[in-house]
This record gives structure tokens, C-alpha cells and sequence, in this order.
């Protein structure tokens, strides 16, 4: 039976781990499921798709909202990362989310913090060498997120397809008793994802980024029957570049589950790619 969710209104604040662990208990204690969405905030229609599919699937909804300084690396956009913490509350309160959990950074890493979460394997392809480090802080943050709320189910978006394998590895990995779900990708009228990183793009940038999407269904296409992935991958690579993106970090068809790269595709796959548009860096996939 799916749960009805809660009408809109106020959201709970939640600001430290044992306040979230107390309601996570108390929820829990009285029968409710709990789910948990991990977002970094500026919240967009994606954000919200997977508040609702976790609506549909538990009682209770938790929206966490923390910019993790640990997976941006020293040239990335952490200290520009957009803030809109009054504007994402307002939107959860509308969805009827019923929780947002907003720790401060000394609360993640209080000061003696030593530990980190590496995957292995998963984290050597794709945005893992382009991003040192990266899938260590997420995986660290997630992992934290994870234990501390402990909820029923955590759902996370296929955008970041690599992302969300890593995180299946290390929740598996490490016992935790948290099932994780994946969610299809929300994306605007003309195909691009929603992106909190969308709102870099300058209106000529905006107006080529759908290609991206473009592309990666025209080589998912090509490469369905089991050719070879080189020629496919080939156009599409042409075909990003003469749409502006530069550099094009990686067009690359993975295996699902290893994310190994393919030359045939035999099982499940997935497109991927990551490029850059002027100073903003967009990544998108499709499944074969
Ligand atoms: P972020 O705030 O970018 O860290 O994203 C938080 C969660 O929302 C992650 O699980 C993302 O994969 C997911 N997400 C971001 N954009 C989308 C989208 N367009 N469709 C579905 N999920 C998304």
C-alpha cells in the first residue's frame, strides 16, 4: 500500500545528529517508514521527483541539505556552490516533505576527524581520475548521512549514475541496514537534466546543452544492436565538440553494474558522458 504523504506545511529543522536520530526513532517507533533524500540544496524539480517517489514508498520523508566541502576538489565550485537555504525549505514545505536535516560542517567533521569511505574499482573510470577525491568524500558523507539518520531507505538520482552505484557499493560493503533506490532522471521540456549547476549556464550555453542528452540517445541508438562502441562513441564525441562543449572530459559506454567500459554491448549499459560548457562542467548518462 503506498503511504499517503504529509500535506504541505512547515518542515521540521533538524540541525544535529541527535535531534535527527530521535525523530528518525520516534517515526519508526510509532510504525512509520522513513526515507531519506541526500541533496547538496539549491533545489530543483529532480531534487523534488525523488522527495515524491520517496513519498510513495514511506510515511515520512527526510530531506538532507548539506554542501560536503569534502567531494569538491581545490578548483571546483565549492565556495560558489548556490545557497538558497530559505528558497529549498519553501519548496519542501510545498512538496510536504516532512523533515530537512541541515548540519553545519563541524557537525560532519567536527574537529579530529580521520576517517574516510573509499570504493574501489567503481571510482577508477569515468569522473573517479578526473575528480581526485571525490567519491571518497561522498562516499564518506553519504555513509555518515546514512548511519546517523538510519532510515527504512535512501534514494538517490541515475544523473549521477556513477554516483549512485558507488554508493550501493559501500552501503553493501559496509552492512548498512539502509535500502538504497535509484530514480530515473528528471529532465527540462528539451532534455537537459536538471542540474543545480544549470543555473551557471549563460543563455547561448543553456540553448546548446540539450545536445548533450542528444547525443547520448544517438549513441545509446547506435549501439544497442551490439556493434561496436568505438564508431558511435566517435560521432558523438564530433558531435559535442562542433556544439561547443570543450573539453569533452568522456563519452564512454559502461557495463550497469561494473561501470567497466565496453567495446560490444552484451548486457545491461549505460551511456555516459562529461563535458564542459564555458566554465561550467555538466555530466548526463542513458541507459542502452
Ligand atoms: P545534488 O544536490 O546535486 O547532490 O543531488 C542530490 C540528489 O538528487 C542526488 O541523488 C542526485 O543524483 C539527485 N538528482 C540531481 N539532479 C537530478 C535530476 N535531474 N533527476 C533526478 N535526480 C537528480
Amino acid at each position: 500500500m503506498t503511504p499517503s504523504p504529509s500535506p504541505p506545511g512547515p518542515v521540521l529543522r533538524l540541525g544535529d545528529v541527535a535531534a535527527l536520530r530521535a525523530q528518525v526513532r520516534a517515526w519508526r517507533a510509532a510504525g512509520e517508514g522513513v526515507a531519506l533524500v541526500p541533496t547538496m540544496g539549491a533545489l530543483h524539480e529532480g531534487h523534488l521527483s525523488l522527495v515524491r517517489r520517496a513519498q510513495a514508498r514511506c510515511r515520512r520523508v527526510v530531506v538532507s541539505i548539506f554542501v560536503n566541502p569534502t567531494q569538491f576538489g581545490p578548483n571546483e565550485d565549492f565556495s560558489r556552490y548556490p545557497r538558497v537555504l530559505e528558497a529549498d525549505l519553501a519548496l519542501l514545505a510545498e512538496v510536504g516533505a516532512d523533515a530537512a536535516f541541515l548540519p553545519e560542517v563541524a557537525t560532519m567533521y567536527p574537529p579530529g576527524f580521520a576517517t574516510t569511505v573509499t570504493v574501489a574499482g567503481l571510482t577508477e573510470v569515468l569522473c573517479g581520475p578526473l575528480r581526485p577525491g571525490h567519491f571518497a568524500g561522498v562516499a564518506t558523507v553519504v555513509t555518515k548521512l546514512l548511519l546517523q539518520g538510519l532510515p527504512d531507505r535512501a534514494l538517490f538520482g541515475e544523473k549521477d549514475f556513477q554516483q549512485l552505484q558507488v554508493i550501493r557499493r559501500a552501503a553493501r560493503d559496509l552492512d548498512i541496514p539502509v535500502a538504497i533506490e535509484g530514480a530515473p532522471t528528471f529532465r527540462e521540456a528539451d532534455g537537459l537534466a536538471m542540474s543545480s549547476r544549470n543555473r551557471y549556464l549563460s543563455a547561448e550555453e543553456r540553448r546548446v546543452a540539450p545536445v548533450m542528452h542528444a547525443v547520448l540517445q544517438q549513441v545509446a541508438e547506435a549501439v544497442r544492436g551490439g556493434g561496436e562502441t568505438a564508431p558511435a562513441l566517435a560521432q558523438g564525441r564530433a558531435a559535442l565538440e562542433a556544439a561547443g562543449f570543450s573539453p569533452v572530459q568522456y563519452l564512454s559506454v559502461n557495463d550497469a553494474e561494473s561501470l567497466a567500459p565496453l567495446d560490444r554491448v552484451e548486457g545491461p549499459a549505460r551511456v555516459l558522458a562529461a563535458a564542459y560548457l564555458g566554465r561550467t562542467r555538466l555530466i548526463d548518462n542513458v541507459a542502452v
